[in-house]
């Protein structure tokens, strides 16, 4: 039981038991507010605003599930929205977390290079969004510059020893030639571990539909050129 004060440190929601978001570990998802970028498929449209007053959970209700599944979770994820852009993530959030012995996770678009590299020391695991081709990415986002940013992000995984995994969202603006030249350049760059990640949308009824990508071309390449690749 825990009678603090609550503390809204910007937590749009958190999920409490993921098998899915940190590999081979079992983890709670902490979805923070606010996202600079305006992806066209985003399906967390409710995290963009950096100010919500709808949403917002007490950092101290993570606490006291972090508290109570010690023996049944081994880390906390990060995501967003974006989360580099939180100010509390790496005052607060990540060494309390990191004290009750948990692993961190970070699931990040790499728009905040420098944020990325104060993080580092204190992470395990980084998911990194790779959201489209040089020419369509700033169609994609919907702001200027994220390839750039993205691309200092990767530089700064590939020079560190951290764990970490390349992700791309398939939405309409992308085809294969599309996945196929993103993945020549991730796997050129060094990257070892590639996802390509289904569309998802809401539904009128609030459910959530999946676009399964299923392109043979694809599959063979990104087995080819990873050590680790996923379609999920
Ligand atoms: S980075 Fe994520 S949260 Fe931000 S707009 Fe894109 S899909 Fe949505």
């Amino acid at each position: 039981m825990n009678n603090s004060k609550p503390m809204n440190l910007g937590i749009g929601s958190f999920v409490k038991f993921s098998t899915q978001d940190y590999p081979d570990k079992v983890s709670i998802i902490v979805f923070l507010q606010g996202c600079p970028l305006r992806c066209t498929y985003c399906y967390n449209k409710d995290l963009q605003p950096f100010k919500a007053d709808k949403h917002i959970v007490d950092w101290n209700s993570v606490i006291c599930h972090l508290e109570e599944r010690r023996n049944l979770l081994d880390a906390v994820v990060f995501s967003g929205g974006e989360p580099l852009a939180n100010p509390w993530l790496l005052e607060i959030m990540i060494p309390k977390a990191k004290s009750l012995g948990y692993l961190i996770g970070l699931h990040t678009s790499g728009y905040f290079p420098n944020k990325l590299l104060d993080c580092l020391p204190s992470i395990d695991y980084v998911g990194l969004d790779v959201k489209g081709t040089i020419d369509k990415y700033d169609a994609i986002t919907g702001v200027k510059g994220g390839f750039k940013n993205m691309e200092r992000s990767l530089d700064i995984l590939l020079a560190s020893q951290i764990q970490f995994e390349c992700r791309t969202t398939k939405g309409d603006e992308l085809d294969e030639i599309d996945l196929l030249e993103i993945m020549e350049w991730l796997a050129v760059k060094g990257v070892r571990r590639y996802a390509i990640q289904s569309r998802r949308d809401i539904l009128d009824d609030g459910s959530m539909s999946m676009n399964t990508f299923d392109n043979l071309r694809v599959i063979e390449a990104g087995r080819r050129m990873f050590e680790k690749f996923e379609m999920r």
